[in-house]
Formats: C-alpha cells, structure tokens, sequence
C-alpha cells in the first residue's frame, strides 16, 4: 500500500509523522474522509471545497491547489489499484517547536491514504441501529465551528465511548440548548407523517456531503424536506429516523434511549432513499 506524504509516495510501514508535527501534539490541523465507488471518487469537489474551507478557518494555508490536489488523490487511488476504496486526506500544521502558537510550524504536512473499504456489515443495514443520547454537548459554533472537519474530535470520541458504555451502536448528540445535532461522526434525520426534517447545520453539526446529496436526492424524489431545530422528543415519536455518513451511507436508526422508533424496523422512506443513493453511487445498485 502506497501513502501519499507531502511530494512523495511512501510504504504503508514507512508513512511516519514527527512527534513535533502540531497535528500530533494538539490536532492541530483538518481532514476529509471520501469513497471510491466503482473507480470513481464520490463527490470529490465537495470534500475539497469542505477541505479548504475547514483549512480557511483555522487560518491553515493548503500548500496545494485544488487541481494538483485532485490529482494527488487520483494517484493514490491508481497505484492501490483500488476501485471500491475509503480515502483520508489530512493536513497538519507540520512541524514546530513545543509550544502551541502555529507560527513556529512552516509546512503544512499533506498526507492521503487510500484503502480497500471495510464496509458496514449487510445486517446491520437489515436490523438498523441503536442510539443513546449522551452528557457530552456538541462544541458551541462560536468556539470551534462544528462545520470545520478538524483533527480535534476528542469530543466525538468522548460520545462514542459513551454509546459503547451504554451498549448501542451510536451516539445521539445535542447542542447546549437540547437540540438534535449529529452522531459521532454522521448527520441525522427524522421522518414524521410524510415529512422529512434534518438539523440545519448551525445548531452544532458537520454540513455532510451526504447529508446534502440525500436532501437532493429526497427533493428529487417528491419528498418534502425541512432543516428544521427539533429535540430529542421529536426523534423518540418519529416514524422513521436515519443516519447518513461517507462510511455508513444512509443507515436506519430502529431504536434511541430505549424508544422503538415506529415499528422497530427500518422505515420505507429510509430503505427508498438508501436504495437510490446506491443507484447512484454505483450501477447494479448494490456493492
Ligand atoms: N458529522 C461528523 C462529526 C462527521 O465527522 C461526519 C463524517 O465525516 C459526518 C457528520 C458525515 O459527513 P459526510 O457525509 O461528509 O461523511
């Protein structure tokens, strides 16, 4: 396996980072996580305008431009001869001294790993998954913007450990006022008489890519949509609630603090919408 590591491809066991890189010391840096769906890059200019974006607002200049970055990652993805693939693409800080102040570190570290995908088991998507919402609070958006995809994601693990702790599946995380806001690391819907609502962004979530090629693809559909504030009241009466992500895709969620959600099994809406995402995603349908 070859890894990309700031102007060269390197072997999987020789790809090392400096104990000094602030990425290392303070997560001090940004990333993407992508798919490669039938030798094709899903979304690829979306991840990377979220990539620079991200960058941008932690003030941490991408020593590349997009097209050389399209291609870098292309590369990768060619000399794993990979066609179903997982990609991480991450930008430290680079290298520095001790201290936290980001102007000790002057290169920017790129690094871009592509790997066969281990895809979520096929039964997990038939029984749908168990949710538990949790103590931590998704980050106010005044402190560290929740649409910037930083290093720093103690505070999803944090709430990942407590889903583990309470034996589901996934997390179900709320912002400081109660409001819904995302998973761990996927965006959520509810689905209630017809109507599909999801947590518009700036109460505390990542803006998915997928997030936002199923609100197309449900406009696309007929169904009505609202990026609407709800609680966790609104999830526990729902007919049908889902999680979207680049790894899970659209995954039915069937139960959340010990409520069954509608009739304990993954809602119609959910299963239509996943079965037309595959349908783009790649040509028979299913991987
Ligand atoms: N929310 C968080 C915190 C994430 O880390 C991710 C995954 O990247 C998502 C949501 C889902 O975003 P996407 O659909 O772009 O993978």
């Amino acid at each position: 396996q070859w890894i990309y590591m700031s102007g060269e491809y390197v072997k999987k066991e020789e790809a090392v980072i400096s104990v000094y890189d602030h990425g290392f010391l303070y997560g001090d840096g940004v990333f993407e996580g992508i798919r490669v769906y039938e030798g094709n890059i899903f979304k690829l200019d979306e991840h990377l305008k979220r990539l620079y974006d991200s960058a941008k607002s932690i003030m941490l200049d991408i020593p590349y431009n997009k097209e050389d970055l399209e291609e870098i990652i292309a590369e990768t993805v060619r000399r794993n001869q990979l066609e179903t693939a997982y990609i991480r693409v991450v930008v430290s800080r680079g290298k520095g001294n001790l201290g936290l102040d980001p102007t000790s570190c002057a290169n920017p570290r790129l690094v871009v790993i592509a790997e066969a995908l281990a895809l979520f088991p096929k039964e997990l998507y038939e029984r749908g998954v168990r949710l538990a919402s949790v103590s931590s609070r998704r980050n106010r958006p005044d402190v560290l913007p929740p649409q910037v995809k930083s290093l720093n994601y103690l505070n999803n693990i944090l709430v990942k450990m407590e889903a583990n702790q309470a034996g589901v599946d996934e997390a179900l995380m709320l912002n400081d006022q109660g409001y819904v806001t995302e998973g761990s690391a996927d965006n959520i819907f509810i689905v209630k008489n017809g109507t599909i609502f999801t947590p518009p962004t700036y109460l505390g979530a990542l803006e998915g890519i997928t997030r936002n090629a199923i609100i197309d693809l449900a406009e696309e559909k007929g169904y009505k949509l609202k990026e609407q504030p709800f609680t966790r009241h609104d999830v526990y009466v729902a007919d049908e609630v889902f999680l979207t992500g680049t790894a899970a895709e659209v995954i039915a969620v069937v139960e959340v603090d010990q409520r069954k959600i509608g009739d304990g099994k993954p809602g119609v809406v959910t299963n239509h919408l996943l079965s037309e995402f595959r349908k783009v995603t790649t040509t028979d349908g299913y991987k």
